[in-house]
């Protein structure tokens, strides 16, 4: 099913299209506001091949999660890059799911929260997708869905998340149901940590897991490790493996920078300096005036606000890089603009460069910063930000 798949944008392309636009619109020629993100290709293919070193034994498998547009970067660009490396791709929207089959990717994609209405039944066997069941009501739908041929199938199995999936006891007590059904294709036993990142680890799940495997007359294969467990606990890593965050370069773990496993940043939002404020001591800076300048002080304002994707609870003092220099934010970031301490940073001005996050600047120091992590940054990069591709 795969087929030539379109050249990625680059950045001239981009500016080429909008001013072609803007051109026939208005006669004039357009200047884009500074403000991108860029995507590196090569870096996912290299966190890709990172995974893979810790997952060495090729019998394992691999989701490439690309839920959430590809946690931001774009599904088809990702999916572009990770073609013949992934085994498949792991989703949400069946929407998604067809678009990638639309797009002509052939790989095994799998609907990690299953289907949501029984309409979309038939659509799962049409497009070859794989839902995940994880309450008896989509086994039901399943089976009054009376499918041609019987569809693979991931068990979702509640081992301590308490979110979605069976328990050991609604295992135990549809058991019959579930080996005798006839709409039931291939079942893989799926299970999802909670705290592979954490202080309770994962043995505690584990433990649980086995017990609901060992239910099964035969050994059902399994898919069980996210980014976390991936990289902190081996035992984990059989099957088919779930990488997410990793394979856009950001640290699952809180205490651990993403450079510590070899992982490099995929996504990279630069802007600009439109302007810089020279001001004396108590004047303040931005909506409540939250910064104050203790001496003669030098603020840039930078192309980048909330309504691009950059978290309104930033507070001042988060890092942030002008023309190549690490410095921090100073004042409450606005809708279009932040402001940022310039003073000693002498070669920076108007027009410099900035890096909100991304390549020389983690993006999960940013997010650190804010109270939040990297998944979140990366998810609510806005639309109108342009993305280009590297
Ligand atoms: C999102 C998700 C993953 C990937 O998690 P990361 O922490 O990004 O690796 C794996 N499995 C399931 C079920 C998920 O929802």
């Amino acid at each position: 099913m795969e087929r030539a798949l379109p050249a990625p944008e680059t950045d001239s392309l981009l500016e080429l299209r909008q001013n072609a636009l803007f051109q026939s619109l208005y006669g004039k020629l357009f200047m884009p506001r500074p403000i991108r993100a860029r995507i590196d290709a090569s870096a996912l293919r290299h966190n890709f091949a990172r995974v893979r070193q810790y997952a060495a034994d090729p019998k394992t498998k691999t989701w490439a999660v690309v839920k959430a547009d590809a946690y931001g970067h774009g599904l088809l660009r990702v999916a572009h890059a990770l073609n013949g490396l992934a085994d498949g791709f792991a989703l949400l929207d069946i929407q998604e799911g067809i678009a990638l089959r639309e797009a002509g990717y052939g790989q095994p994609i799998l609907l990690l929260e299953g289907f949501f209405e029984a309409r979309d039944i038939p659509l799962c066997a049409r497009y070859a997708l794989t839902p995940a069941i994880h309450c008896i009501e989509q086994l039901e739908a399943l089976e009054k869905a009376r499918l041609a041929s019987p569809l693979p199938v991931y068990l979702k199995l509640n081992t301590g998340m308490n979110r979605l999936g069976f328990t050991l006891e609604a295992i135990e007590s549809m058991k019959a149901r579930l080996f005798e059904s006839r709409y039931l294709g291939a079942l893989t036993l799926m299970t999802h940590f909670a705290d592979a990142d954490g202080a309770r680890g994962i043995a505690w799940q584990m433990e649980r897991f086995q017990k609901i495997r060992a239910i099964f007359p035969e050994r059902l294969p399994v898919s069980m490790a996210n980014s976390a467990a991936i990289l902190r606990y081996p035992e984990t890593v059989m099957g088919w493996i779930r990488p997410g965050i990793v394979l856009y370069g950001a640290s699952p773990f809180e205490e651990r920078s993403a450079a510590d496993f070899g992982l490099k940043p995929v996504m990279t939002l630069t802007s600009r300096i439109l302007e810089v404020q020279e001001i004396v001591p108590g004047e303040r800076v931005g909506y409540g005036g939250l910064f104050t300048a203790q001496k003669p002080s030098r603020i840039g304002i930078v192309a980048c606000g909330y309504a691009d994707g950059y978290p309104r609870h930033a507070p001042g003092g988060t890092p942030i890089l002008v023309a190549g220099r690490r410095t921090v934010t100073a004042g409450r970031v606005s809708m279009d603009m932040l402001t940022c301490d310039l003073t000693g940073i002498s070669e920076a001005g108007m027009g410099s460069p900035v890096t909100l996050w991304g390549d020389g600047l983690a993006a999960d120091e940013v997010a650190a910063s804010s109270g939040t992590v990297a998944y979140e940054l990366f998810c609510a990069l806005a639309r109108r930000v342009p993305v280009v591709e590297s």
